[in-house]
């Protein structure tokens, strides 16, 4: 199942892909924003009064695999990350990419975490 860990590459799109069905309006989302090639839909299970999710519509891995196939679109992950927080009315927020199982990723498909509306404690657990 390319979402999990063990498989590599980069393909547009992925049938066994949670996010990719997602992306594809196959499975439902409440979904928050969209642009050109990034979704933002709300966590199902929310960690924080915001929790919404921003991905690229096209497959990649993780972070540093988007940065390197497509650095324009995480670019755009990241300023639609911003524009959610705003439409949320909140000024400070904390934009998390999870990599690796061990770091707490289990979605293979490139999410940042936009995680705001309460005080955030450091570090992370
Ligand atoms: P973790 O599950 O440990 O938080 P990730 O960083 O990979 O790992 O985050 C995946 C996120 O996707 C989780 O916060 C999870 O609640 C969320 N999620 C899983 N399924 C859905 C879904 N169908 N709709 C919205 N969010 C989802």
């Amino acid at each position: 199942d390319p979402c999990y860990p063990n498989t590599g590459g980069t393909v547009s799109a992925d049938a066994d892909c949670l996010f990719c069905k997602i992306a594809g309006g196959q499975i439902p989302a409440d979904v928050v924003r969209e642009s050109e090639h990034t979704l933002a839909f709300r966590d199902i299970s929310p960690q924080a009064p915001t929790h919404v999710l921003v991905i690229p519509r096209e497959h990649h891995r993780d972070v540093a695999s988007l940065a390197a196939a497509a650095p324009g679109t995480l670019a755009e992950l990241v300023r639609e990350a911003a524009a959610v927080a705003a439409g949320e009315g909140i000024e400070a927020y904390r934009l998390v990419f999870n990599t690796g199982s061990e770091a707490g990723q289990s979605v293979f498909h490139v999410h940042g975490h936009v995680l705001g509306g309460r005080a955030m404690t450091w570090p992370p657990g």
